[in-house]
């Protein structure tokens, strides 16, 4: 049963090596997949499969795909040295129904873009673990602003300090809002200081591949680019507006 790429599938794996047998995949055998989904021997979904649908709804819906960042210091593990996606967009407040957020095409051609609008959010998704519950790790998609994404970089092109996805390697997120802004926290933690320090057990080497054969591509887009007549529609709600 081969399972499509979807993005917002809520993936996630317990901690520890033992507590993974649908993820276990036999020596030299095909990479493992890694979802929620509850699979009878044999590969069969059993009657407990419904619920993955009501994951990836909700995640369609706009759910749980993201890494949610708080006041709290939450752990996680970065799956790649680099992010799989980075666009800017445009903010159009006219837009009543849907994401008033838009992704710019990024070339000149970008239609809004070419009325003038200016694309003034960055993103960088980055696939992450999150270690928010130390025993159900789940994948997210990190979106970073430009300052984290930085900073993420210079660690990345650091030797001593990089890659990202270094084995011994983990980090910490939070968010401090203050009057009229929001400030991210990034920091490095070892891996031998994961538990003294937050009380988390490192994944294993097991749950850490599984986690990896699901990352995204290099090139693969979680926020959908919109063509030319949906384009053509915003201009024409922001024209009406003048
Ligand atoms: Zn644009």
């Amino acid at each position: 049963m081969p399972e499509s790429r979807t993005y917002g599938r809520r993936r996630s794996l317990p901690a520890k090596a033992d507590n993974v047998p649908a993820a276990v995949t036999p020596a030299g055998g095909p990479p493992a997949v890694v979802t929620g989904r509850v699979v009878a021997k044999g590969g069969e979904p059993t009657a407990m499969a419904g619920w993955d649908d009501v994951d990836k709804v909700a995640s369609a819906a706009g759910g749980d795909m993201y890494l949610k960042v708080t006041e709290n210091r939450t752990v996680i593990k970065m799956l790649a040295d680099g992010p799989f996606d980075v666009y800017a967009s445009h903010w159009i407040e006219e837009i009543e129904e849907g994401s008033k957020s838009v992704r710019c095409w990024g070339t000149p051609e970008c239609p809004l873009c070419a009325i003038g609008d200016k694309a003034k959010r960055f993103s960088a998704c980055f696939d992450a673990v999150s270690l928010e519950d130390p025993d159900y790790p789940v994948m997210k998609v990190w979106e970073a602003g430009i300052k984290i994404a930085r900073q993420l970089k210079d660690i990345a092109t650091d030797s001593k300090r990089g890659p990202l996805d270094r084995a011994d390697l983990y980090f910490t997120i939070r968010k401090e809002t203050k009057k009229k802004s929001v400030e991210y926290t990034l920091e490095r933690v070892k891996e031998r200081d994961l538990d003294e320090e937050y009380g988390v057990t490192p994944l294993s080497d097991e749950a850490l591949a599984a986690f990896v054969a699901q990352r995204h591509e290099y090139g693969d887009k979680v926020k959908e680019t919109l063509d030319t007549e949906a384009m053509e529609e915003i201009v024409g709600l922001l024209m009406e507006d003048d």
